[in-house]
């Protein structure tokens, strides 16, 4: 066991997670869970009185799938996506609480008890998904000392194995690298720059419902058409038998990145279909996800400013890098052949790992042994009425892509004497139309001084931070005060705090 002050790196995955820690000897290892996995399944399994994740919980999708909230992470940030299981409503981050708790539980019988962690988040995730993935941290009992980018991650455990991280290494030639990572449910392709002990994000973008998931899709659907045309009834329209089907397609998936066929049996109502579904069938049926993830990159590596010639490395993390179709296509884009050293499920916990341990060295006065610079994955907007047209657009303040911290300013007059009170609309997206944005919430100034002369400037200062999460200052007449956001999509701090207790009454260790 290890007495210091503990801080562990969390792969919080759609699919699947990890949780690494840095060893006595200095080496980022990856915490077995109970199961004695190195990965476990982010499903949860609600069992009358018992809350099972994990494998168990994927188990339970073929008897009990109405039971089962699995690949919340999707549905972070957005209020609708509320799962109602026995006739409680679980909100996502919740459900990814409980898959933290069970992390954190597991993890404690191998190095004791510790609350510090560092969660990795896509980098294409807005504002909103970042609040709601700390907010599932603090639900689980944890005290999230940062959030960063998944492919950032990857890159810091590049850098361990390359020595980069070792301050007694002369500083090498500054390398450019391109990670392209697909996971279970989210897409994200960033090109960086290390330099000395600098990891540089230069441009970002990706998809976040984009992964390994869909391609499964595909396989489910080719499955259930078989099973349709040849029993006139469609196993999709049970949940249970839909649940066995998903797991089938994805074990035929991974059989298909090894082997150049595979055979998969639909078993439903009495009835049986055995289809064969070949590698070339399987990359032909999901050519167009491979399209999406390809014109991003080209988009991406544009957006940083560098050609192909420029980038001196590919890194593949994600699980769905494993399928040959992933390589084949990057290999042909970029004239180069990626670089698959890294571990595809445990390289971002242990990106994360050794960010906490940077962290907890700071906290001690010592010198980082590295520092992240990132951008901005999405612009950063109000709501303005366009003055010859009285429509609302998008007023972006922070452009994607920026360099953080990064602030912006913007100058508001007050319309009328004695005004009490400004509304802002806070937007995050591209598009000139609010509507296609995200709503990140509302700023209301409402303690404007009494007796506010008309025209009186009331200066907003908005502020992303290095982690991309947002804090708001407004300065009226020379005092400057911070800001809270009313979020829409948000739990309250009340309702955090009833769920943080909530899950702290379950055992959800193996
Ligand atoms: P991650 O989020 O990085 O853990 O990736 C999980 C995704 O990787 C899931 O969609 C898995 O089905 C997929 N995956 C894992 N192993 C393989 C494999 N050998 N071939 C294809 N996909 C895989």
């Amino acid at each position: 066991m290890v007495d210091s002050p503990k801080a562990v790196g969390i792969d919080l995955g759609t699919t699947y997670s990890a949780v690494a820690y840095i060893d006595e000897a200095n080496r980022p290892q990856t915490l077995v869970n109970g199961e004695g996995d190195l990965i476990t399944p982010s499903a949860v399994f609600f069992d009358g009185q018992d809350i099972i994740v994990g494998k168990e919980a994927i188990k339970a999708i073929a008897s009990h799938a109405p039971h089962v909230a699995d690949c919340s992470k999707r549905d972070l940030g957005q209020k609708r996506y509320h799962k109602t299981i026995e006739g409680r409503e679980y909100p996502p981050e919740a459900i990814q609480g409980f898959v933290l708790s069970k992390l954190k539980q597991d993890a404690e019988r191998l190095i004791g008890d510790f609350q510090k962690v560092v969660i990795t988040v896509p980098a294409y995730f807005d504002e909103v998904k970042r609040k709601a993935t700390q907010d599932s941290g603090y639900m689980a009992g944890l005290d999230v000392l940062d959030i960063i980018n998944e492919p950032t991650a990857a890159a810091i455990a590049y850098g361990y194995h390359q020595g980069i991280l070792n301050p007694e290494k002369k500083a090498s030639e500054s390398q450019r690298i391109l990670v392209y990572d697909l996971g279970g449910g989210t897409f994200d392709v960033t090109v960086m720059e290390i330099r000395d002990q600098e990891f540089i994000t230069l441009a970002t973008d990706g998809d976040v419902l984009l992964g390994g998931r869909d391609w499964d899709q595909r396989i489910v659907n080719f499955v259930a058409e078989h099973f349709l045309a040849e029993h006139n009834i469609d196993p999709r329209n049970d949940p249970c038998a839909e649940g066995r089907l998903w797991r089938d397609a994805e074990d035929a998936k991974r059989t298909l990145s090894a082997r150049e066929k595979v055979s998969i049996v639909c078993d439903y109502q009495g009835n049986a279909s055995r289809v064969e579904l070949t590698r070339d069938q399987f990359e032909e049926m999901t050519g167009d996800l491979m399209d999406r993830t390809e014109f991003t990159t080209r988009q991406t590596l544009q957006a940083s400013g560098l050609g192909w010639g420029e980038i001196d490395l590919i890194l593949t993390v994600g699980g769905s890098t494993r399928m040959p179709m992933v390589e084949a296509m990057l290999t042909k884009l970029s004239g180069k052949k990626p670089d698959r050293s890294l571990s595809a499920d445990e390289a971002v916990a242990h990106g994360a790992a050794i960010r906490a341990q940077t962290i907890l060295q700071e906290s001690r006065g010592e010198p980082p042994p590295l520092r992240i610079k990132n951008v901005n994955s999405h612009s950063l907007g109000i709501v303005a009425t366009d003055q010859k047209t009285s429509r609302h657009r998008n007023a972006i303040l922070i452009p994607r892509n920026t360099s953080l911290p990064a602030t912006a300013r913007r100058t508001f007059k007050s319309q009328r004497e004695g005004q009490k009170s400004v509304l802002i609309n806070i937007i995050e997206g591209e598009s000139d139309s609010p509507e296609n944005c995200t709503r990140l919430g509302q700023c209301e100034v409402r303690d404007l001084p009494d007796n506010l002369a008309i025209h009186t400037p009331i200066e907003v200062r908005f502020r992303y931070l290095q982690n991309g999460r947002l804090t708001i200052s407004v300065n009226v007449e020379g005092k400057e005060k911070q800001h809270e956001i009313t979020r829409e999509n948000s739990l309250s701090l009340t309702q955090l705090d009833g769920w943080r207790d909530y899950i702290h009454g379950f055992d959800t260790g193996a």
